[in-house]
């Protein structure tokens, strides 16, 4: 697979950028997405390159830049990225759990360009978000942040992954949004790979408890309406058909890891032999049009049937590469939740566990994402 493939339509110039500045982060949440093995601080870009990764982006056609980690805030630098961003002409994100932001901070970031802020709570009760991320006090200094959002003018985004510990309060999540003044709220329900997948067991609602939780977000579109709005990502083991994953495999954004390297999608180091190129040796430019793994599923002459001969392949792409090699060890084989995929069975028997679940077992056996340099949050 590392050799380029042939790519079948011209390629458009990326619309975004998730850059992970820093994999450190203060909290713990044992659904992380970032990989289990973490880069080190020791390795991190420095400030100038990713300053040359942002100019390069922009000069491509990037529009948004979305600073990432870990918590971007670990970064010493983060207000100067930020501005660096805001001067090349980039729509600045900034993802974080908001540990780490002073007021003053707020006030240097609002004043370097910063565009919006996506904020991320790990419950609506202090408790609970507490021991969700292994980090005192967390709650509390993330409503500090919220106000301080708001004061300075910055758009706020509130998003909050769904699990075991919290799904009975999914539906309180929508409220506790709009009352930290957020326009938008994001409710995700785990995902299970990376630190996820390790803490499936203490982590995975019942089926019963994923349906009510489901159906109260999507009563709430009605409470709310005109004054936020929910983007609710529902597990799709019960559709009939996959997402576009990514909007498409390279068709709209990169991400690049505190360590420089360049990939299609945050999970893409999970399909074996692709080969990624890093923003030390390479342009972004370079990049996006010829390193291998960017071109690995470009076009559509990589399917295999049943996707090959669908009419919706242009609309969903086949789904999710990884996805599809982590439950039938084969990328180009149309992602499983497809019910048009003979490797279908795989989905409803990840969707049979969550009827095996015992929902009064209290989550409490984490294990917490932690960097091996970083102190054991308490
Ligand atoms: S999910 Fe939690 S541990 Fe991971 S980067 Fe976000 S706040 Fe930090
Ligand atoms: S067969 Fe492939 S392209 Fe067709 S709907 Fe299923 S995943 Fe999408």
């Amino acid at each position: 697979m590392n050799a380029p493939q042939k790519v079948s339509e011209a390629v458009a110039a990326p619309v975004g950028i998730l850059a992970e500045l820093t994999h450190r982060c203060p909290l713990a949440c044992p659904y992380c997405s970032n990989p289990v093995e973490l880069d080190a601080r020791e390795g991190e870009l420095d400030t100038e390159t990713w300053k040359r990764v942002f100019s390069e982006a922009a000069a491509v056609g990037v529009l948004h830049a979305h600073l990432s980690g870990g918590e971007p805030a670990s970064r010493r630098d983060l207000v100067d990225i930020v501005k660096h961003c805001h001067d090349v002409g980039l729509y600045t994100n900034l993802i974080t759990s908001g540990v780490g932001i002073s007021e003053a901070r707020m006030r240097e970031l609002a004043d370097a360009g910063l565009d919006h802020v996506q904020l991320s709570i790990q419950d609506a009760e202090a408790q609970s978000a507490d021991r969700i991320g292994g980090y005192k006090g967390g709650f509390a200094r993330k409503m500090d942040v919220a106000k301080w959002v708001n004061e300075v003018g910055i758009p706020l985004t509130v998003n909050a992954v769904i699990h075991r510990a919290n799904i009975a309060r999914a539906g309180r999540m929508v409220e506790f949004a709009v009352e930290l003044g957020a326009r938008r709220v994001e409710i995700a329900h785990t995902q299970y790979y990376a630190w996820a997948y390790l803490n499936r067991k203490a982590l995975m609602p019942s089926r019963e408890q994923v349906e009510k939780a489901v159906a109260e977000v999507e009563a709430m579109r009605k409470t709310y309406a005109g004054k936020i709005v929910i983007d609710h990502v529902a597990p799709d083991y019960y559709a009939r058909y996959p997402k576009a994953c990514m909007g498409g495999w390279a068709k709209r954004t990169l991400n690049v890891t505190p360590h420089g390297k360049a990939l299609p999608c945050h999970a893409a180091e999970t399909i074996p032999g692709l080969e990624f190129w890093n923003v030390r040796e390479h342009s972004i430019s370079d990049i996006w049009f010829n390193a291998p793994a960017f071109n690995a599923f470009r076009g559509d002459d990589w399917m295999l049937e049943p996707c090959r001969s669908c009419p919706r392949k242009h609309q969903d792409y086949g789904g999710c590469r990884c996805q599809a090699m982590a439950l039938t060890g084969d990328p180009r084989n149309a992602d499983p939740i497809c019910h048009l995929s003979p490797h279908h069975d795989k989905v409803a028997a990840i969707a049979a566990t969550f009827e095996e679940v015992d929902a009064n077992v209290p989550a409490t056996d984490y294990v917490y994402r932690t960097l091996k340099t970083q102190a054991p949050v308490a």
